[in-house]
């Protein structure tokens, strides 16, 4: 199919099926298309929505979100994962404050320059919020194309994302550039599907290579399978006498970087001993039941053990790095996943007198 005839079709479906409300699609600018560009990296738009609605609430333009704590940031992150995105964000907001004037770069090349910001999302912000002729290969484009041109292997492999990205710019037209991206993004979230690809409504069907053979699953190549590593630790839940729990400022760098955590302990180590030596005597403990956290390279399995400490440890009356979180008056600090599902699951135990 020509570029002509595969750009019009795909424009064709996108004005009658393709989405137009969703909340970034009004009010388009460079700094909303970024934020969720983003934020829909590995999540769905379902799960994305409220958290864009909060996320530009609080921080309407790139000034306010430059100005503002990580701390805060990473709070109105917490729960959409991947950290790294929204710590990179900050840091790409103060660069386009400090130097481009608060102004996103209009270039492909300029854009991908910035923290966090890959050639897709680059292309993203120059078709939508500048309408650019730039190509975007997200990661339901790539399904598309890859079923549309039987592309196989896997697409983390350098030879087959250069091939897909050949064919993807060979598509994207010079008009109505930003509809046509939306468009294909549309397509792959809403028909061509992980793995029930609804083919019967696609306007792409007649020239789809996956598709004729009936073979769309195979396309694009899975990513080879290796087994992850297991790690196990102890997650200390300090609960001092006035029912505050320690929580301690996370590295910049590593799993959960610059979020709130329980304090960690080796699995073979005894609780109540450490607790004693570092905090205070506990006078009570309860070992929870132990559950799985998985990250992309490996499974953390966590035993949460809560701790009632007989008095305030003397060092960590006014800690660096570490803070008392008041469980019904909560802190807007950015918490880790799992502790912030063992927050509330305390919160549950003990409500307010
Ligand atoms: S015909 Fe089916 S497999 Fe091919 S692009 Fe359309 S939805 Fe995907």
């Amino acid at each position: 199919m020509s570029k002509k005839t595969f750009s019009q079709q795909v424009l064709q479906w996108f004005d009658q099926h393709g989405r137009k409300h969703l909340p970034w699609q009004q009010g388009i600018n460079a700094y909303r298309v970024w934020v969720s560009e983003i934020m829909l990296q590995q999540t769905q738009v379902a799960t994305v929505i409220p958290y864009f609605e909060r996320f530009m609430e609080r921080f309407p333009c790139v000034e306010d979100l430059a100005a503002a704590d990580i701390d805060e940031v990473l709070h109105l992150w917490t729960g959409l994962g991947y950290y790294a995105r929204a710590r990179n964000l900050h840091k790409c907001a103060q660069t386009v404050v400090n130097e481009y004037d608060g102004e996103f770069p209009y270039s492909v090349e300029a854009l991908s320059s910035l923290s966090g910001i890959g050639r897709s999302t680059a292309g993203a912000i120059a078709s939508i919020a500048y309408g650019a002729e730039a190509a975007i290969l997200d990661g339901n484009v790539k399904r598309v194309l890859a079923r549309y041109h039987a592309v196989d292997g896997w697409p983390g492999q350098t030879q087959v994302l250069n091939q897909l990205w050949e064919i993807a710019e060979g598509y994207t037209p010079a008009s109505r550039n930003a509809h046509y991206t939306q468009a294909m993004m549309d397509l792959g979230a809403t028909l061509c599907t992980r793995s029930r690809p609804a083919c019967g409504e696609c306007p792409l069907r007649d020239g789809c290579l996956a598709y004729a053979q009936g073979e769309q699953t195979r396309y694009p190549g899975k990513k080879p399978k290796k087994t992850l590593p297991e790690k196990t630790v102890q997650l200390l839940m300090l609960r001092n006498p006035h029912g505050e729990l320690l929580l301690q400022k996370r590295p910049a760098q590593g799993i959960w970087g610059g979020l709130w955590s329980f304090p960690e302990l080796a699995s073979d180590a005894d609780a109540e001993v450490h607790c004693e030596d570092q905090y205070a005597p506990p006078m009570a403990t309860e070992t929870w039941d132990s559950y799985r956290h998985t990250f992309s390279h490996y499974h953390l399995d966590i035993t949460p053990v809560l701790l009632d400490l007989a008095r305030e440890p003397r060092q960590l009356q006014e800690p660096e790095g570490w803070r008392w979180f008041n469980l019904h008056n909560p802190d807007s600090v950015g918490l880790a996943a799992p502790v912030k599902k063992l927050l509330d699951k305390l919160r549950e135990l003990s409500p307010v007198a």
